[in-house]
């Protein structure tokens, strides 16, 4: 078939005038056959299979029964009245209810005669309900035909307003099969199809739209999310192929002075397994002439900090300078801090930008780093500022990456310094850090395009934090812990949600259980601290440092301090309404504890009214501190949208694929993909004509950009 068959605006179909035209472009973006041909039912009616009462589960899918009508009767209510029908099979009762239409069903049905009905059920009070269902005889639904599998096309209001229903949809895409005569280009390759035993195109294109047969519809999805992740997967891995040849990056390839020294000499601990493995991943890199692009994941508390200062020794070592940039000022003060003192052995120069750095030492740092007397710099996103110039940014690493925007990040990319653009501009190697754990499949979509380096080792010795599910009626005996363990010596952190800074109801109820917690803890015995996202940063930080020289014996906060803070002596977070908490967000906030020699406790307080998945959440939370575990539970409750960094990627916008429910898929799509261009780079090979055309296409119609932004 022509292949700009495909192409023809949509206007031209059979049945598409001007306005549907003009409705279908502007509600569902389809504005091609193409498009039409790739609309994706949602779901399909499923008229093949009959269900018992018995068998109903509480999740409001549509069934098919066959059963009989023993009463009818009519209900007043407040406002208006309903008609229920009682409907037994041989396994149970449910109910059938109409709120319109009441007097045509009462003299139309028949009681104690077989019907079929077919409808959404609702879960009641202990019992199954079905409100205005599709009704027919037994008799008369044996003998009509139809086809047993009916796709449910998406649409919009406005579409059913127009009167483009499904059916209508429906009746677009026999017409672009009658046109097409079903003879669609066959888009991968046939190792590929013989390998994984995949249905053609043609096929599964008209099962999708038209399925046979369950079985016929499962081949055909298999079949699209296939090749939906195998497209996208292909884009991804040759991003990277392309970035590692076209990108250049400075060589390190010495191993010197600063690194050696610290390594044998300075070295505070010893490195775990996974800290030497991902040491080495990154030296790779770094000695390699390509630009390094890598994202480093560890839970936390893993240790990555020293994992970006030896990588900053390296940069160093090879003449370079190297810089790290936080999300907040407390973060950045304490990286400064903790890494001033390793410097200092060494004799490095290394320096703090923040937004309240003083201008004198602003105009004094600007200057060293733009005559290369400074070796590491260390701050906010001050470091982004025009007037920060380096000499030779050699290395720039970020903490909690996904507390910056992409820009912010690609800002990194052009503070080279003037050496690096001799000869073309060479970017400083580029590492982020997270600890906000992504399941490894997300990461393979959203981060295709990096270098995944995973700690997932914590450092030896660490006691697991008690995790407990307190209700708040049990406040009294909650206090008289956080007494016990403050008078052992340690301090405690009460965590409120403020999920919006400037939502004042939370705010009120962060004040509010501050009160009660001064009133609960009175001075002079005891000094609490309040730190939250309204305060002055001067405020912040002077009531965070009476809380880290332990001069407060409670941290009363929001979720400000959920970043990376670290206070070796706190032992106890309480974490009030924690049904609230999402949670990645509990997991960071248990995080701030068992930093110490000492046993640390979480406990998560919430109220007695919670939802299946708060429950799910809170249960996780106490069952286990894995945060790769806490992250996959995460992903299951919440489906990808919400992930953290997912929004921005735009990555979601699949078709037929679901990252979380085809991860399988998704593993196979990018194995194949990497072999694929491992084989053939650029894809030139007899086999690979289909899969090169259907890539250029997709590239050309920008189908693939609408995935990756
Ligand atoms: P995160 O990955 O959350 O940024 P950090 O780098 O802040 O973790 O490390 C957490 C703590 O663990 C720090 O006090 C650090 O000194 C310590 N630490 C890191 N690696 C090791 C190790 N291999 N052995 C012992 N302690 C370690
Ligand atoms: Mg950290």
């Amino acid at each position: 078939m022509n292949a700009n068959f495909l192409q023809t605006p949509i206007d031209y179909l059979k049945g598409v005038g001007p306005n549907r035209a003009d409705l279908l472009k502007k509600e569902l973006g389809i504005h091609t056959f193409q498009d039409l041909l790739n609309l994706f039912p949602n779901r399909y009616l499923d008229r093949t299979q009959y269900y018992k009462i018995a068998q109903f589960q509480q999740t409001n899918a549509e069934v098919q029964i066959i059963g009989k009508i023993t009463h009818i009767k009519t209900v007043e209510q407040k406002r208006g009245k309903r008609l229920v029908a009682t409907f037994i099979d041989e396994t149970g009762t449910m109910e059938l209810v109409w709120f319109r239409g009441q007097k045509w069903i009462r003299e139309n049905l028949k009681l104690n005669v077989p019907y079929v009905i077919f409808g959404k059920t609702n879960y009641f009070n202990g019992s199954f309900s079905m409100p205005h269902p599709e009704m027919e005889l037994l008799e008369a639904h044996e003998k009509s035909i139809r086809s047993a599998m009916q796709p449910v096309y998406p649409s919009t209001e406005k579409l059913g307003n127009s009167g483009i229903t499904n059916r209508v949809i429906n009746g677009l895409m026999q017409q672009l099969f009658l046109e097409s005569k079903n003879a669609f280009a066959e888009t991968l390759s046939k190792p590929l199809l013989e390998q994984l035993k995949l249905v053609s195109k043609k096929e599964a294109l008209f099962n999708i739209h038209f399925p046979k047969s369950q079985a016929h519809l499962a081949r055909a999805q298999y079949r699209l999310k296939f090749e939906e992740l195998f497209y996208i997967q292909l884009q991804l891995i040759r991003k990277n192929l392309i970035h590692k040849s076209k990108i250049k990056g400075h060589t390190f390839d010495k191993i010197g002075h600063n690194f050696n020294t610290f390594y044998s000499q300075h070295l505070p601990f010893e490195l775990t397994e996974a800290q030497k493995r991902v040491i080495k991943e990154i030296r790779n890199d770094l000695g390699s002439n390509a630009q390094m692009n890598r994202l480093l994941q560890g839970d936390v508390g893993s240790g990555k900090t020293i994992v970006a200062f030896m990588s900053m020794l390296i940069a160093l070592d090879n003449g370079f300078q190297a810089c790290l940039m936080a999300p907040t000022e407390i973060l950045s003060v304490q990286h400064y801090n903790g890494l001033f003192e390793m410097c200092n052995k060494l004799n490095t120069s290394i320096e703090l930008l923040t937004g309240s750095t003083k201008t004198s030492k602003r105009k004094e740092i600007h200057e060293k780093l733009e005559n290369g007397e400074l070796d590491i710099l260390i701050g906010t996103h001050a470091l982004l500022e025009d007037k920060v110039k380096f000499k030779n940014l050699g290395l720039a690493i970020v903490d909690e990456q996904h507390r910056f925007g992409v820009e912010q990040r690609s800002k990194l990319w052009h503070k080279g310094g003037p050496s690096g653009e001799v000869g073309g501009a060479i970017p400083p190697h580029i590492l982020v850090m997270t600890a906000t754990p992504i399941p490894r499949t997300l990461a393979m979509s959203i981060y295709g395009d990096l270098d995944i380096s995973v700690i997932d080792e914590l450092p030896p010795g660490r006691k697991d934090i008690k995790t407990v599910h307190r209700f708040d009626a049990n406040r009294l005996k909650v206090f008289r812990f956080i007494k016990d363990e403050i008078s052992k010596g340690r301090q405690v952190y009460i965590v409120y949600p403020l999920i919006q800074e400037s939502e004042t109801m939370d705010y009120k109820d962060l004040m509010d259980g501050y009160e009660s917690i001064v009133r609960e803890f009175p001075m002079p015995k005891y000094q609490v601290s309040i730190v939250h996202g309204q305060m002055k940063p001067a405020d912040k930080e002077y009531e965070m440092n009476r809380f880290i020289k332990g001069e407060t014996q409670i941290m009363v906060a929001t979720t400000v301090i959920e970043v990376g803070v670290n206070v070796p002596n706190a032992s106890v977070m309480i974490i009030e309404s924690a049904e609230r908490f999402g949670l990645s967000q509990l997991h960071q906030l248990r995080g701030r504890v068992g930093r110490g020699a000492e046993q640390s406790y979480c406990i998560l307080m919430t109220g007695h009214k919670l939802s299946a998945d708060a429950k799910t959440r809170l249960e996780t939370m106490v069952r286990t501190s894995d945060g790769f575990e806490i992250a996959e539970v995460d992903l299951k409750l919440r489906g990808p949208g919400d992930l953290m960094g997912t929004q921005q990627s735009g990555v979601l916008n699949l078709r037929i694929a679901d990252i979380v429910k085809d991860s399988e898929i998704l593993k196979i799509a990018r194995s194949y993909a990497a072999q694929t261009l491992k084989a053939y780079p650029n894809l030139t090979s007899k086999e690979n004509i289909p899969i090169k055309n259907t890539y250029a296409q997709l590239v050309k119609y920008r189908n693939i950009w609408n995935y990756i932004s």
